[in-house]
């Protein structure tokens, strides 16, 4: 191994970020032997290939031994199941068919079509407001909307916690993180910071990405008003998961009006890709013109652009799916509890089984995955050294009988690895 003197198995992705003296080519080849034990140890738990559709079961090539797997899907964020609805493929086969394959050009020269028009009104009247814009992924409209809005005069006060689009957004200003959903820690940064910068931004999830818990959204837009702070939310996991109507965390503590920007995805609920931003028409308007991701990327196809638009109007038309994820992981999380695994403050359809530590969940992985259920693994850098689990992701086409089978194999695991948190 070039340039680097531990051992295979102490390594972590993060440890090639930087070795001093290498350059790129060297730099890549050592990641690639690096990536070549993993794979022979049948530890490369990444980049799996699917080759089936993205619904409740996947067959996959792990590529160690070229053998096609069948197993459950719980690492999907295809929550509603939307992505294999029929009237959702319906809306992408007529866009295909009346509009082509692609948009052609960046919406501000010449890639703005109707149908984006359309899904810019439908998600910002889907929150109650008159105004949004779409990038081309969720990642995007985070990072894209931060840089643009945020410059070295302001500060970004971020949940540790927040999605890394938001840390790239906040690459060219101020940044101070307080300690995940701890009010007092962001009060105190507020307090801390008060006058000394122009634009002050409460950056937040909605719901966290690796815990599933969900902001304390009240009283966090309480206290960003009270210090004349802007608040913005990316709920890109609570849409379609959370509140009454679907609408996330911001309509189950019913903060329309308090949530100056809001930012979601596309891929996950609402079954395609993209992102986007629902602000104050001025905002939209300024970013429509400045932000670089809006001006010089092209436009989402026109496909994707019309599924999405059906799956929005799916979550009002079809609001079962909503109840059936929710009775799926009620189902999955008190039998969990009932094993006596950990599951921690989880409010959504991502639920993590807590181990700690990182060789021993990577071995619970590989085990579920030979049972046939395949879950993520989620270690360090991704969450701390010592808090790594499974990463279990609910869909509402998920049936009894395959959350039943996940749950025997949890049983299994259990009494073969030490699994269970003390
Ligand atoms: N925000 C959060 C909280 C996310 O979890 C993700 C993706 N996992 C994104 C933004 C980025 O969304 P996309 O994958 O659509 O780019």
């Amino acid at each position: 191994l070039i340039g680097c003197k531990k051992k295979y198995s102490t390594l972590s992705f993060k440890d090639f970020e930087n070795i001093p003296d290498l350059d790129i080519f060297d730099r890549a080849s050592s990641f690639n032997h690096y990536l070549d034990y993993l794979n022979k140890s049948d530890q490369l738990n990444y980049r799996l290939e699917n080759i089936s559709p993205c619904g409740p079961e996947l067959f996959v090539n792990k590529g160690c031994d070229d053998v096609v797997r069948g197993v459950i899907n719980f690492v999907s964020n295809d929550y509603l199941g939307l992505t294999q609805h029929p009237a959702v493929k319906l809306a992408a086969m007529q866009a295909l068919e009346k509009f082509g394959t692609g948009s052609g050009a960046s919406p501000a020269i010449g890639g703005h079509f109707n149908y984006h028009q359309d899904l810019e009104i439908k998600i910002a009247s889907f929150f109650k407001r008159e105004a949004a814009l779409l990038y081309t992924t969720g990642y995007t409209a985070n990072s894209a909307t931060l840089q643009c809005l945020l410059k070295k005069e302001d500060i970004a006060i971020v949940d540790m916690g927040v999605h890394a689009s938001v840390y790239e957004g906040c690459l060219h200003t101020n940044v101070k993180s307080f300690v995940h959903n701890d009010l007092e820690r962001m009060e105190e940064v507020l307090i801390r910071v008060k006058d000394a910068y122009r634009t002050k931004m409460v950056i937040v999830d909605g719901v966290y990405s690796q815990d599933g818990d969900l902001a304390p959204l009240r009283e966090i837009s309480y206290l960003t008003k009270k210090y004349g702070a802007v608040l913005m939310v990316d709920d890109a996991h609570g849409i379609g998961v959370i509140g009454p109507t679907g609408r996330g965390l911001i309509e189950k503590e019913d903060v329309f009006d308090q949530v100056d920007i809001i930012s979601g995805t596309f891929s996950k609920s609402l079954a395609g890709i993209g992102g986007f931003v629902v602000a104050r028409p001025e905002i939209i308007r300024f970013l429509k013109f400045q932000a670089r991701q809006h001006l010089f990327s092209a436009a989402m196809p026109p496909s994707t652009t019309c599924a999405i638009s059906r799956a929005i109007e799916l979550i009002d038309e079809e609001s079962h799916w909503i109840d059936k994820l929710r009775t799926n992981v009620n189902y999955f999380k008190s039998n969990l509890l009932d094993l006596g695994f950990v599951i921690g403050n989880t409010q959504s359809a991502i639920i993590p089984v807590k181990i700690g530590d990182p060789a021993l969940t990577a071995q619970a992985a590989k085990f579920l995955f030979d049972a046939g259920i395949y879950a993520n693994c989620i270690i360090y850098p991704a969450v701390s050294r010592k808090d790594a689990r499974i990463r279990m992701s609910l869909m509402a086409t998920h049936t009894q009988q395959q959350l039943d089978n996940a749950l025997d194999a949890f049983e299994l695991m259990k009494s073969k690895l030490p699994v269970l948190k003390q």
